[in-house]
């Protein structure tokens, strides 16, 4: 299934691994957020890593 979308839930605690795993996709303050007019379908493998490995499993991609 291709993404088509990427958000971060709350409860996002900002520990920054998404952004170590996909950089292109999200960028990490306080907590994560996806970056604007990020191509989400030319990121897809990071970004489904990404979600596996966030600690609080809020990245959600459909
Ligand atoms: S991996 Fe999850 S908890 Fe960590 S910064 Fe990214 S969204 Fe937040």
């Amino acid at each position: 299934m291709a993404i088509i979308n990427v958000v971060v839930e709350d409860g996002c605690t900002g520990c920054g691994l998404c952004e170590q795993i996909a950089p292109e996709v999200f960028e990490v303050s306080d907590i994560a957020k996806v970056k604007d007019g990020v191509v989400v379908s030319q990121f897809e493998s990071q970004i489904k890593e990404a979600a596996d490995s966030c600690p609080v499993s809020v990245i959600k991609i459909s």
